[in-house]
C-alpha cells in the first residue's frame, strides 16, 4: 500500500495511541446501559470511531467523505468503527431511510468492519448501533442532573426563551424558572415523562451560565414533551432528548475515543465535555470520556447536499427520486456509475483539514472514477447520434454485398488477458453525424468529401460525399472501402490517415438507450447567498439518445462498467438496464463521465 496523506486526525491518534490513553480503560454506569457492558469490551486499548447518520433522508456525498474517514481510521489504526442511527427524533425518522443508510455503508465495503461486537447471537448481521436503544439511560442521566442541581424545568414560551437567550455581545436574561429546588425540578421532570404535561409546556434545560460567551451554553435545552409514535420505542416515551445532549452520552455509552463531526459542531464542544464530566462526577459514567474533533466539511461545486433540499428536489420531481443518477446520494452516484473505490478516492483527495469553506470542484470526482475504473472498464464502440455510412465499392472488394467482414479489437488495451470482442463491417455501418463535414473547418481530420479516415479496428475508407433530403439535411454519408489495409494486417500501414473513427455495424449493431447527463446545476454554489437552487436547475441535465452499440453489449450486467471508446465511461443501468439474450430485454446506459481528452486518434 501506497503512504497515505498524512492529516492531523491521524496525528492526534497515533499520539493517543502511543501515550497508551485508551489502555485499561474502565466504563462506569451499571451493566446494560451501553452496547459494551451487555457484550464485554474485546479491547479497551483500541480506538473507536463512529458514523452517526440521522436516518431522516439518504446519505449523500458529504456523508461518503464522513463514512471513509471514521471506517478508514478504524481500519489504519486496528480499531472499530460504529455505525450508529442517530435516532432520538421520532417525527422525521423512517425505516426506508434505515435501509437505505445500511445499504449505502455496506455498498462501500465497510461492512465487515462492523462485525465488532456479536449482534443477535446466531445472525449474520453486521453490528449496527441505535441511539434509541439508550433512552433508558439518558433519561437516569437528566434526572441525575436535575437532582444534582445542574437541570430545570422552564415553563418560558419558546418564544419567551429564545428573547432571553441574548445575542452575540449581549449576555442572556435568567429564566424566572431557573431557581426552582432540585426537589421541584425532579417531581415535575417525572410529571413530563409521565405524560401529565401538553406538548411544548415545558423543557429541561441544563444550568450553566446565561451569560457565557458561548450561545450553546447558555442553558441549552435537553429534554422536550413530544407525543409521536417512535419507530424503535414505539409510545413509550413522550419526552425525548435534544441531540445536542444525547449525542455525548451515545458516544460515551459505546466507548467511542475519538467522535469526528464537522466544524458547524465546533461551538457544542464545551457543552459535550461540561455533559461528560458532570457525568463522570456522578459515576454515571468513568473516564476517559470521548473526545470531540472537527474537519472541514466537504463541499463539491454544482451540488446540494442538504438533506432537506434534497428531499425537496424528489418531493417536486425535479428528478425522478433519491436514486435518480443525478442526485449527489449514494444511490443515485451508484446508479450513475460512480463506484466505492472512486468515492473513497475522491475522499481522500478532497482533504481532512480544520478549516471550513473550501470548495471541492466537480471535476475532481470524475478524475477520481476514471482513475479507478479506467484499468478494468472493458471497452466497446458506440454511436450515440447515429447516421448511415455506405461502403459503395464493397462487392468490388469482397465479392458481395451481403459479405461480412469479421473485425477483432481487445477488451482492455492494457490487459489481453481479458480477451478480446468481434464484431462485424459489412456494406453499411452506423458512425457519428458530427463524423461527417460538407467543409471541414480547419483542423477537421474525419469525413469529408476526398478524405481517407480509418474505421477502427477495419480499414481505411475514403469519403466520396453524402445524399440529402428534400430539406437538404444529409442521410447517408457515401465512402469507399480501400482494399488491404486492415488493422493488424501487414497492409494496415499502407495509407497513412490523420483520424481515426469508431462504427458500429449495420448488420450486428444493437440498439440501445444512452442516458447522457450532466450537471443539476448551472451554479458552482446553487444555494449560495440564499438564491433559490431550483431556480439554477440545469434544464440539459438529461439527453436521452437512442444509440447503437456493439453486439456484444447484449451480454451487460446492470452495473458493469465499460468505456465507449472516444465517449467516456458508462454503466449499465442498475435498475431499466436487462441483457438482451434471446432478443429479450432492454439495453439502457448511463454516462458517468467523458473521457479527459475525448479526441485521441
Ligand atoms: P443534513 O444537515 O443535510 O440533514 P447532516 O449533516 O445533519 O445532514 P447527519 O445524518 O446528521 O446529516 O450526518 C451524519 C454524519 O455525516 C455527521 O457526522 C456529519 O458531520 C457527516 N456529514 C454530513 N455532511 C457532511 C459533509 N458535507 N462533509 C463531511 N461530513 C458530513
Ligand atoms: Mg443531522
Ligand atoms: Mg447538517
Amino acid at each position: 500500500d501506497a503512504p497515505k496523506p498524512s492529516n492531523f486526525l491521524r496525528h492526534i491518534i497515533e499520539a493517543d495511541l502511543e501515550n497508551g490513553a485508551y489502555a485499561g480503560r474502565r466504563w462506569g454506569g451499571a451493566p446494560g446501559d451501553g452496547p459494551h457492558h451487555a457484550a464485554g469490551i474485546s479491547d479497551p486499548a483500541k480506538i473507536r470511531t463512529r458514523f452517526p447518520p440521522e436516518p431522516n433522508g439518504y446519505l449523500h456525498i458529504g456523508h461518503a467523505k464522513s463514512i471513509w474517514l471514521n471506517f478508514s481510521l478504524a481500519e489504519q489504526y486496528g480499531g472499530v468503527c460504529h455505525l450508529r442511527f442517530d435516532d432520538t427524533n421520532p417525527e422525521k425518522e423512517e425505516q426506508e431511510y434505515v435501509d437505505s443508510i445500511r445499504e449505502a455503508v455496506k455498498w462501500l465495503g465497510y461492512d465487515t468492519l462492523l462485525a465488532d461486537q456479536p449482534q443477535q447471537p446466531g445472525t449474520e448481521q453486521p453490528h449496527e448501533y441505535f441511539a434509541s436503544n439508550y433512552f433508558d439511560f439518558m433519561y437516569r442521566a437528566a434526572e441525575y442532573l436535575t437532582e444534582s442541581g445542574y437541570a430545570y424545568v422552564d415553563e418560558q414560551t419558546p418564544e419567551q426563551m429564545r428573547a432571553n437567550r441574548g445575542d452575540f455581545g449581549t449576555p442572556g436574561t435568567n429564566s424566572p424558572f431557573r431557581d426552582r429546588t432540585p426537589a421541584d425540578n425532579l417531581r415535575i421532570l417525572r410529571e413530563m415523562r409521565d405524560g401529565k404535561h401538553a406538548d411544548g409546556s415545558m423543557v429541561l434545560r441544563a444550568k450553566i451560565d446565561m451569560a457565557s460567551p458561548n450561545i450553546n451554553m447558555r442553558d441549552p435545552t435537553i429534554y422536550r414533551i413530544r407525543r409521536a409514535t417512535h419507530h424503535n420505542t414505539g409510545d413509550k416515551w413522550c419526552i425525548y432528548p435534544m441531540y445536542t445532549f444525547a449525542h455525548p452520552l451515545e458516544d460515551a455509552l459505546e466507548q467511542i475515543t475519538h467522535s469526528i463531526c464537522t466544524l458547524e459542531f465546533e461551538d457544542q464542544r464545551p457543552f459535550y465535555d461540561w455533559l461528560l464530566e458532570r457525568l463522570a462526577e456522578g459515576g454515571l459514567l468513568t473516564a476517559p470520556p470521548p473526545r470531540q474533533y472537527e474537519f472541514g466539511r466537504l463541499n463539491v461545486g454544482h451540488v446540494i447536499t442538504s438533506k432537506r433540499k434534497l428531499r425537496q428536489l424528489v418531493e417536486e420531481n425535479h428528478v425522478s427520486g433519491w436514486d435518480d443518477p443525478r442526485m449527489p446520494t449514494l444511490a443515485g452516484l451508484r446508479r450513475r456509475g460512480y463506484t466505492p473505490e472512486s468515492l473513497k478516492l475522491f475522499a481522500e483527495r478532497s482533504g481532512v483539514t480544520k478549516t471550513g469553506g473550501a470548495w471541492t470542484d466537480y471535476a475532481a470526482l470524475d478524475a477520481a472514477l476514471r482513475e479507478a475504473v479506467d484499468p478494468k472498464a472493458v471497452r466497446a464502440m458506440a454511436v450515440l447520434e447515429p447516421i448511415k455510412l455506405v461502403l459503395e465499392n464493397w462487392s468490388e472488394v469482397f465479392g458481395s454485398d451481403e459479405h461480412l467482414e469479421p473485425c477483432v479489437a481487445p477488451r482492455h488495451p492494457h490487459h489481453p488477458e481479458m480477451g478480446q470482442r468481434s464484431f462485424k463491417l459489412g456494406k453499411e455501418v452506423w458512425i457519428e453525424r458530427t463524423d461527417y463535414e460538407e467543409t471541414p473547418p480547419k483542423g477537421f481530420f474525419r469525413l469529408f468529401p476526398g478524405n481517407k479516415v480509418r474505421l477502427k479496428y477495419g480499414y481505411v475508407i475514403e469519403c466520396t460525399g453524402a445524399t440529402k433530403d428534400a430539406a437538404g439535411n444529409i442521410e447517408t454519408v457515401l465512402a469507399k472501402i480501400i482494399a488491404d489495409t486492415k488493422s493488424g494486417t501487414p497492409g494496415a500501414d499502407s495509407v497513412k490517415v490523420k483520424g481515426v473513427i469508431t462504427w458500429v455495424g449495420v448488420a450486428d449493431g444493437k440498439s440501445a438507450e444512452v442516458r447522457l447527463y450532466d450537471r443539476l446545476f448551472t451554479e458552482e454554489q446553487p444555494d449560495a447567498g440564499g438564491r433559490d437552487f431550483l431556480s439554477v436547475l440545469n434544464p440539459g441535465s438529461l439527453t436521452i439518445v437512442q444509440a447503437m452499440v456493439e453486439p456484444d453489449l447484449i451480454n451487460a450486467a446492470p452495473e458493469d462498467h465499460f468505456q465507449f471508446e472516444r465517449h467516456g465511461f458508462f454503466v449499465a443501468d442498475r435498475h431499466d438496464h436487462s441483457s438482451e439474450q434471446n432478443g429479450q430485454g432492454r439495453l439502457v446506459f448511463n454516462r458517468i463521465t467523458g473521457l479527459k481528452d475525448s479526441w485521441a486518434n
